[in-house]
């Protein structure tokens, strides 16, 4: 197979061997468990249970709202305690409705699973129905609703699949592990996508950091021809959607274009082994294999991990060394940093990375020096430079001007930079800024829209209350003309 180059790219220090040397491991079950209605790109679920509701596992508690938003369910068996406001790993950072639930012990399934469907007999409707019922998101971190990506595949004439073992970020590891020992289901959940969006064949692109993930792959896929596993190299940022998508198949996906508008799906290695459990066992998403590592942590490993479980329980099992100077959901590079150990872990979490103060380093900001660094490094082909220089000024059309809207925060400008800038920052900060402003720009127009309407409301009751009154007056004057004729005929 013939692979292509992306721009850029850095070779972080990889720190794999901290997590992927032992078997996943199951935490217990948390006593307490705080499921937030919105886990995924799109619109919140609506809760369909009240506080005292006992639920099992796997049971819905808050439904989808449309295609663009996913079902939630209940991650174990117990009884619904409260329905509120809860910190949740939210890019707002804003607290969002979250649905708390108190384990009863037992883990006790709903009835609902269906017993080993033979797959290839359904529909790719019925595919994408069962895919969309089990509340799949993109669990590689990007939690775009699953089914959607699938139903965009049968209606949009997708020529590519390609499934995404990369895990390129530094210290994730739950991808690996995943690989390694669940390699049929993952086989078995990217044959049931490539049936249900007709395709011939898929692609699974795995770095050469993982030599067991891949030869483990290699021989689940061995009896299926159409599934092609490649090895990549390691070179961040290639788990990233487009880059992995430049670099098996040599088209660059235009900015603002989504892949799928072009023919190409990208899913995630677990999210392929999700599906599978969707559609043959009509199991949905309630747990998912979290990395715990950082130099912060004791026993460094993955977890299978209850949906709604609090990052201080996977501390609490694993261990600390010291108290983390920095706690990251998702990988050093992309992920984000979450403020204490009171949010819990959601469906698009890979990993809690707690890094310790060594990790962190005393590494002090210096003004750039134009070394030009950054610019060999983006995989976008940006001048993260020219566009830092921008957002200081606080000129974001400037900044657009130079590709804001391209970048995809990979961090790897900021990983070379000598001057130890925090670059990625600044453009987060400037994307939050943009958002922000876009915001209060349709606010304002919307209040604009109300007071002219109002306006306009105010002016065409004003006219009919005065065509009204001149009706009235004709009236009354017909009325009179009408008397004065009777009195006059009378007399
Ligand atoms: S790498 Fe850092 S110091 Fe070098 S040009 Fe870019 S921003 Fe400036
Ligand atoms: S963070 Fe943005 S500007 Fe920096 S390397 Fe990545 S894509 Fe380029």
């Amino acid at each position: 197979m013939k692979l292509f180059r992306f721009r850029g790219g850095v070779h972080p220090h990889g720190h794999k061997l901290l997590s992927n040397q032992q078997e996943i491991d199951v935490l217990p079950l948390p006593r307490r468990l705080y499921v937030p209605v919105q886990q995924h790109i799109g619109v919140p679920a609506q809760p369909v249970v009240v506080p005292g509701q006992k639920v099992l596992k796997g049971e819905l508690i808050a439904a989808a709202q449309g295609t663009l938003s996913a079902a939630v369910h209940a991650p174990t068996s117990g009884t619904v305690v409260e329905i509120g406001p809860f910190t949740a790993p939210h890019p707002s950072g804003l607290p969002v409705t979250t649905i708390i639930i108190d384990s009863d012990g037992e883990d006790r399934w709903c009835d609902e699973q269906a017993h080993n469907t033979d797959p290839f007999s359904l529909t790719p409707q019925e595919i994408s129905d069962r895919v969309a019922a089990a509340g799949i998101v993109g669990m590689g971190g990007a939690t775009f609703p699953s089914a959607l990506k699938l139903h965009l595949g049968h209606k949009q004439r997708v020529h590519t699949l390609i499934i995404n073992g990369g895990e390129c970020e530094p210290y994730l590891t739950c991808d690996d592990r995943l690989m390694r020992e669940s390699a049929d289901t993952v086989i078995d959940g990217v044959r049931i996508m490539v049936h249900a969006i007709g395709l011939e064949g898929a692609s699974i692109a795995i770095e050469d950091n993982k030599p067991q993930a891949y030869a483990a792959m290699r021989s689940a896929a061995e009896p299926y021809p159409e599934i092609r596993v490649v090895r990549v190299p390691s070179l961040y940022p290639m788990g990233s959607e487009k880059q992995m998508i430049q670099f098996l198949t040599g088209i660059e996906v235009p900015a603002g274009t989504r892949s799928a508008e072009i023919g190409l799906l990208v899913h995630n290695v677990a999210t392929a082994h999700a599906i599978h459990e969707a559609v043959r066992f009509a199991r949905p998403l309630v747990s998912r294999v979290v990395t715990v590592s950082g130099g912060a942590v004791r026993n460094k490993r993955n977890l299978q991990v209850p949906i709604g479980t609090l990052v201080q329980e996977l501390f609490d099992y694993c261990g600390l060394v010291e108290n983390p100077a920095r706690l990251i959901m998702g990988g050093p590079m992309m992920g984000q940093v979450i403020p204490h150990t009171r949010v819990p872990v959601v469906k698009g979490t890979s990993g809690i990375i707690a890094l310790s103060q060594r990790e962190l380093g005393e590494m002090q900001t210096m003004p750039c020096i134009r070394c030009g660094r950054c610019v060999g490094a983006c995989p976008v082909g940006l001048m993260p430079l020219e566009l830092m220089a921008r957002v200081r000024a606080a000129d974001f059309d400037g900044a657009i001007d130079y590709g804001l809207h391209d970048c995809i925060s990979c961090g790897s400008c900021a990983y070379v930079c000598p001057s130890h800038l925090p670059l990625t920052q600044f453009f987060n900060f400037a994307k939050g800024e943009l958002v922000t402003r876009d915001v209060e720009k349709r606010k304002n127009d919307y209040t604009r829209k109300l007071a002219a309407d109002r306006q306009a409301r105010l002016q065409r009751e004003a006219e009919e209350k005065k065509r009204a009154a001149a009706e009235r007056k004709a009236a009354r004057a017909a009325a009179k003309a009408a008397k004065a004729t009777e009195q006059e005929t009378q007399a």
